[in-house]
């Protein structure tokens, strides 16, 4: 079993890089961001609550994104049997050790943490241009600048926690995308 994180800001390729290796290593896509915005669309009570955040820019609650998460890996155990790549999750401290905690009960963890270094101008010129392509709503010059300070803030801290353990690989997240695959490939390859 291969699990998987990919890391780094918002708008740094994580969606379309998780896309990519889930398909060639044949594991189950979890983006949280994608879950949270289908529950929007559906109007479900989890997605009344996340809206309420992501339209700002802000992270959703903790407890509420670990119980979110643990549902999803308890009800898709044949999906994710080959392992996860897990996008957009953890952003915490107390996410990742959740997700540590979690993955031990099923016998299996985190092998890599793969880490898409982009500079924060660069980040906002991707996010300002998604947003006039898909009209995520928290692609505007307002959010995209509370993501980026939340990311800083919150999500950073993550690097020390799986470089402690060994587990961090930092990729140049800049160039083209099939460029930036290869390199993130060669990271798995190396630590299976
Ligand atoms: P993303 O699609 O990964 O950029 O996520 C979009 C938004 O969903 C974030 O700005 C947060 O508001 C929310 N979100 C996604 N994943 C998480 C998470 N692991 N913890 C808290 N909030 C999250």
């Amino acid at each position: 079993m291969l699990n998987l994180v990919i890391f780094g800001g918002p708008g740094s390729g994580k969606g379309t890089q998780s896309a990519k290796i889930a398909k060639k290593y044949g594991l189950y896509h979890i983006s949280t961001g994608d879950v949270l915005r289908d529950h929007i669309a559906r109007r479900t009570d989890i997605g009344k609550v996340a809206h309420s955040y992501i339209s700002q820019g802000m992270l959703i609650p903790d407890k509420l994104m670990i119980k979110i998460l643990e549902d999803l890996l308890k009800s898709r155990t044949s999906e994710t049997k080959h392992g996860v790549i897990f996008d957009g999750f953890p952003r915490t401290l107390p996410q990742a050790r959740e997700l540590d905690a979690l993955l031990e009960v099923l016998e299996t963890k985190i092998s890599v943490v793969i880490g898409l270094e982009v500079p924060d101008a660069e980040l906002t010129q991707r996010m300002l241009l998604r947003g006039k392509e898909s009209g995520r709503e928290d692609d505007n010059e307002k959010a995209i600048k509370t993501r980026l300070a939340v990311y800083h803030k919150q999500t950073e801290p993550l690097e020390a926690y799986y470089k402690e353990t060994g587990r961090y690989v930092a990729i140049n997240g800049e160039g083209s995308i099939d460029e930036i695959f290869d390199k993130i490939c060669a990271a798995i390859d190396a630590a299976k």
